[in-house]
């Protein structure tokens, strides 16, 4: 998060924008990082329409002067600092965020504050004791990756974004595909054949708009590094994916940047959930490192749920079941509340409805050099 030089006010933004009979130099770029739809029903008058999931691509072209002033802005904030860090690292070192946002600069805010909207918005769960207002705040400053936008994914997507989590990284290099939707319940018939990782965004700000998206391509050796380091890494990862090179791959960078990561897989009526806490994140929690997911499913081995959805089908609501459970081990995380399932793989049997527990320690030749 950027401190206050990377934030500007509406009262300074409105000065900078007064008409002056001297130089214009000190007028900024306007970016409006709202949604078309948001756009067209208002915004500040000279302000460029770029979405923030389209800014990486399109600000270049919109804006060639890197040295220019530019101020990005949403309705309440999340997507302007998300717009407003991403501009910084793309070489834009004068941008900063307009801090409300819109809803302050057309005097909204005055008629409906933000904050009672986000009070009406999460009431049931402030009020939960182990929840309360600085638990709210520690999700509005949980940076949250998702790898994997099926069946797993939408059940975990949907309750972060409903529960406020500020930021949330969507990392899918899929599209949506009419098969999917018996158990991929964020896409939907009408977004068949769009990127998994636009209709998921959709979905998500349809639900909550105060949660700032970001888009990225999927996951790779040449790009997890790079979402787990810096001032913007990602604090979480939650692992949907529905094959085991992209499971070793984010468990093996989860391990070497120190951050927690919720696993979970499904096949047919069954399903397994666990949390992998490397090092770094364990003693901060003040519990034993995890296993890593290859401790759990050594390379070599069959590991039993391998086989993808298309060759051995999935019950749509097994994905429910899982994808719940990795949610909430995310949720718990970012409070530390409760226990988490660290160390401990938690098998479903839908068939049979009940649940085991397995005890699993670190073995691999990476988590115990000896081995
Ligand atoms: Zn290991």
């Amino acid at each position: 998060m950027g401190g206050s030089l990377s934030r500007i006010t509406v009262e300074a933004l409105r000065w900078l924008l007064e008409p002056r009979d001297t130089s214009d130099a000190r007028v900024p770029v306007l970016i409006d990082v709202r949604e078309p739809h948001e756009f067209a029903a208002g915004h500040i008058r000279g302000a460029i329409s770029i979405p923030l999931s389209t800014l990486q691509d399109r600000v270049g072209r919109e804006v060639p002067e890197t040295r220019s002033h530019v101020v990005v802005y949403c309705s309440v904030g999340p997507r302007a600092e998300a717009a407003q860090e991403a501009l910084v690292r793309l070489g834009y070192k004068r941008a900063v965020a307009l801090s409300p946002g819109y809803v302050a600069w057309n005097g909204s805010l005055e008629r409906a504050p933000e904050s009672s909207l986000s009070a009406q918005r999460y009431a049931r769960q402030r009020v939960l004791p182990e929840v309360g207002e600085a638990g709210q705040e520690k999700l509005r400053n949980a940076r949250i990756l998702l790898v994997g936008l099926g069946g797993l994914g939408s059940p975990v997507a949907l309750y972060l974004a409903a529960a406020g989590v500020g930021t949330l990284g969507l990392s899918d290099g899929d599209e949506v595909d009419l098969s999917n939707l018996h158990r991929q319940v964020l896409h939907t018939t009408g977004r068949v054949g769009r990127k998994k990782t636009d209709s998921a965004r959709r979905a998500i700000l349809d639900l909550n708009p105060e949660v700032a998206v970001l888009v990225h391509d999927a996951a790779r050796e040449s790009n997890v590094d790079l979402w787990l380091t810096g001032s913007t890494a990602y604090d979480l990862v939650v692992d949907g994916s529905d094959n085991l090179r992209t499971r070793y791959l984010l468990s093996d960078a989860a391990f070497r940047h120190g951050t927690p990561l919720v696993h979970g897989a499904v096949h047919r009526f069954e399903g397994q959930v666990t949390t992998l806490l490397p090092a770094a994140a364990a003693a901060r929690r003040g519990l034993p490192v995890s296993p890593c997911y290859r401790c759990i499913f050594p390379e070599s081995a069959d590991a039993g749920l391998s086989p993808s959805c298309a060759d051995a089908g999935v019950m749509g609501a097994t994905c429910g079941v899982i994808g719940s459970l990795m949610g909430a081990e995310a949720l718990k995380l970012v409070l530390g509340v409760g226990t988490v399932l660290s160390g401990t793989l938690l098998l479903y049997d839908g068939l049979a409805s009940t649940f085991r527990r397995m005890q699993v320690d670190p073995s691999c030749p990476r988590c115990v050099p000896s081995a």
